[in-house]
Formats: C-alpha cells, sequence, structure tokens
C-alpha cells in the first residue's frame, strides 16, 4: 500500500538539516519520495499535510512504562527518597495487569504526541506484559526489565538473586529480539549502580555483546546519588561503570546531570550515550544537564521524557522546549538553538540507538516513521521557522498523524490500535488496585 502525505513542510533532519516544501511518499514500510512525488495517485492513500510539518517518528530514548500509573503518586520528594519512599513499593506491587495497564496509559499518550520509538527500562518482573502492550499499540521499542540485586531500601520481591535476574533477562531478551515485527528489540538494564552489584553490570555487558542487545542504565543524576557511589566505590559512577565493561556505542546513560568535563570527554571516546531528561531533572531537584557542553565535547546525546511519577508528562514536545529553554540557562542565551534541538528528537535519538541507517530523518529509503503535525495553531502563529515553532510553541495535542513502518496508528489524532476510553478505564482501575496492594 502506497500513502502520500501531501504539501506539508517536510523538515528531513538529513545531514544538511535541510527544510523543503511538498510531499512525502510512502510504499510499504519506506519512504520512497520526498518534495516531488507522482501526480497520479491513484490506488495511494492521500493524507493532506496542509498547514503541517512533516517530521521523522519522535525518539525517546529514556521512559518507564511500568511507573505510568503512578503519575501523581509521588510529587516533590528528591531522587533517593522518591525511589525508597514511593516508586519501588509501588513497582513492587505491580501485576501483569496493572502493569499492561501502565504500558498501555503510556503508549497511547506518547504516540498520540508522535513518539515512535521509545528505549524502556522495566520494572523487575513480567516485562513480557510490556512487549505485548507495545506489540499491540504498534510502537518502535528498545526494552527490557529493570535489575537489582543489591541496596538499601529495596524491597524483597524487587531484589533479585545475580544468576536469576541475568537468566530471565536473557529469556526476555531471546524471546522478544527475534518477534517477526522487528520492532521489538532488547535492552539489558541494570536500574544504577547503588541497587545492581559488579557481577550483575558485567553479566549484562558480556550477553549484550553475545545477542547485540542495547545497555541501558541511568548515572551521574542527583548529587546525593554521586556522593553515595562514591562513599561506597570510591570513585564517580561513569568511571566505575566503565572499568566494568558497560561502555560504548550500544550502551544509552540516562540524565549525566552532574558530568564532570573529563567524563564527558570519555563517554565521547567511548561513544557512550547520554540521554537528557530535562523534566526529570527539574523535578527531582536534580539539577540541569549542560547539554551544549556535552554535545560540544562530542558525546552522543538523546532525549526521553522518563517515568509519568517524575515528570508528569510523556510528551516529547515538552522535554524539547524544556532542553531548549534550560540549556539557556545553563550555558547561555545561544546554546542549543531550536534547529540544533530538534535534531536531539530525531536522527540524534535513532543514532544513539545505533539505528540511524533506517530511521530518523525523512530520507529516500528509510523505514516510514513518520509523523504530521499542525503549525498553524493560535499559538503557533505567525510564528517563526519551521524548528522555531515546532521546539517552542508546538504542543502534543498539535499531532495530528503518526506513521509507524508504514502503518498509521495515529489518524487525526486518535489511535488507530489502542481504543483510548477503555485504556483509560482500565488505568484508572488498576492503578487503585495497585495503590490498595502498595499499602503506601
Ligand atoms: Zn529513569
Amino acid at each position: 500500500m502506497k500513502t502520500l502525505f501531501r504539501g506539508g513542510t517536510i523538515v528531513t533532519c538529513n545531514d544538511r538539516n535541510a527544510v523543503v516544501r511538498g510531499d512525502v511518499l510512502v510504499d510499504g514500510q519506506r519512504i520512497v519520495a520526498v518534495g516531488k512525488a507522482p501526480r497520479d495517485v491513484r490506488g495511494t492513500r492521500v493524507v493532506d499535510a496542509t498547514g503541517c510539518a512533516i517530521v521523522p517518528g519522535l525518539v525517546q530514548a529514556h521512559v518507564h512504562l511500568c511507573q505510568v500509573l503512578f503519575r501523581g503518586m509521588a510529587d516533590d520528594l528528591p531522587l533517593l527518597e522518591w525511589l525508597a519512599k514511593r516508586i519501588w513499593p509501588l513497582e513492587a506491587a505491580h501485576d501483569e495487569a496493572s502493569l499492561a495497564a501502565s504500558a498501555e496509559l503510556g503508549l497511547l499518550e506518547m504516540m498520540l504526541a508522535g513518539t515512535t520509538t521509545i528505549l524502556d527500562m522495566g520494572t523487575v518482573h513480567a516485562y513480557d506484559a510490556v512487549f505485548d502492550a507495545c506489540d499491540r499499540a504498534g510502537i518502535r521499542v528498545f526494552g527490557g526489565k529493570t535489575m537489582m540485586d543489591a541496596g538499601g531500601n529495596v524491597p524483597k520481591r524487587l531484589r533479585e538473586k545475580t544468576s536469576e535476574s541475568l537468566a530471565e533477562a536473557e529469556r526476555l531478551d531471546a524471546r522478544w529480539s527475534r518477534h517477526p515485527s522487528g520492532r521489538l528489540h532488547y535492552a539489558y538494564a541494570p536500574r544504577f549502580i547503588l541497587s545492581c552489584t559488579e557481577a550483575l553490570f558485567r553479566g549484562t555487558v558480556e550477553r549484550a555483546k553475545a545477542s547485540k542487545a542495547r545497555l541501558h542504565t541511568h548515572v551521574a543524576e542527583h548529587p546525593d546519588e554521586r556522593i553515595a557511589v562514591k562513599r561506597n566505590l570510591g570513585d564517580d559512577d561513569v568511571a566505575i561503570l566503565r572499568r566494568w565493561g558497560f561502555k560504548g556505542k550500544r550502551t544509552l546513560l540516562a540524565h549525566g546531570v552532574q558530568l564532570t568535563d573529563a567524563e564527558a570527554d570519555v563517554l565521547a571516546k567511548d561513544g557512550t550515550r547520554i540521554v537528557h531528561c530535562p523534566s526529570a531533572n527539574l523535578k527531582l531537584g536534580s539539577g540541569i544537564a549542560r547539554v551544549q557542553d556535552l554535545l560540544d565535547r562530542g558525546v552522543q546525546m538523546a532525549i526521553g521524557a522518563d517515568g509519568a511519577p517524575c515528570n508528569n508528562n510523556l510528551d516529547p514536545w515538552l522535554e524539547l522546549r524544556h532542553a531548549a529553554l534550560l540549556a539557556k540557562i545553563r550555558t547561555g542565551t545561544t546554546s542549543l538553538p531550536a534547529p540544533r534541538a530538534f535534531r536531539l528528537a530525531t536522527i540524534d535519538g535513532a543514532r544513539a540507538l545505533g539505528v540511524d541507517a533506517e530511521l530518523g530523518s525523512i530520507e529516500i529509503g528509510k523505514r516510514a516513521d513518520v509523523v504530521v503535525v499542525r503549525i498553524d495553531g493560535p499559538h503557533v502563529e505567525p510564528g517563526g521557522d519551521v524548528f522555531s515553532r515546532l521546539v517552542y510553541a508546538v504542543t502534543a495535542r498539535d499531532v495530528e498523524h503518526v506513521m509507524i513502518d508504514g502503518v498509521l496508528v495515529v489518524r487525526s489524532g486518535e489511535h488507530t490500535r489502542l481504543d483510548r476510553e477503555s485504556v483509560l478505564a482500565e488505568a484508572r482501575l488498576q492503578a487503585k488496585k495497585l495503590t490498595a496492594r502498595a499499602k503506601l
């Protein structure tokens, strides 16, 4: 089947960051024409893009689908307290039904906003339910169970034996990474250095190397976490992880708020990725990452909303806006201009995940992950250039159509696979049951 997106402003995010006016033609799962499309549209589905930008599907390289049900249940706390008092007890209370409801609500929210690829960190148990939900929803996912085999305050149900944790992750990798859709990929995700042993980290490195999976964890997020790591292990987390082999092009580290220049240089040299989560960094009082400095030093970066209870939205447009605005406070008003910022959510995200040859830009031959977003609303007009509109003024509600792998998963603002009302009803019901089980 062919689809023609007709008459929009095409933000290609190619090497020249070119913007062209015209049409995008998709044949099956691939983009086959950009700018000028054939006049004969018989047998082609035509999607009107007048007044819209046609942009690459947005990549959120750090989210927690398992935490979406906890939205609003963990406000106004610093990171370590937020984890111990709220998030871990709530995660420990999850069952398969609540996890599926949490994932579906998050996927509905993110896909309606134009997110087409995510890197998800799960909870300890039942991660099959998350892959299942992603498969149903039609999103592209890199994800894995979170792993914890150490640390104080970790509830018993979430603390695993090292060997059991690794065996379960390996089972999930083998089961889902060969899924026929080609959209599901495994990521080994030890939670963070304070809740994992060296053996666990080294075990994930070994397994990810064998299966070519991604590695994913949190680093250098909050000053208190940094102090605790140094007290326990005598060094900063980035240096320790590096010693354990947790580094390189397939490794994505979330946050990096506290990184020093020397650490940034080492990350750049290794090719280790940093995922910027500006809203979560603000809400947990972690600080403002030096994004422009990290980019200047050659660190590969992506962006992500993190979890619903530390944000409280999973909105890629808000993250873009916050990233661009906060960069001005951190390193000066000329930092992270809109045309540069927008790449963080598109081609940079794809590169961080190692899929930029297939995704992240609107170019002939690439997979058809395409978003059509209105740029002519009263909160956007008369506006400036398209990047200014997209980064500073557009909201999630401006997204009209979302295509993933040639399938229109959102059409005229409605999800074509998930039913909004039943997802919401199930989320409310499961949240109630889960909080009762958590006894908070
Ligand atoms: Zn996180």
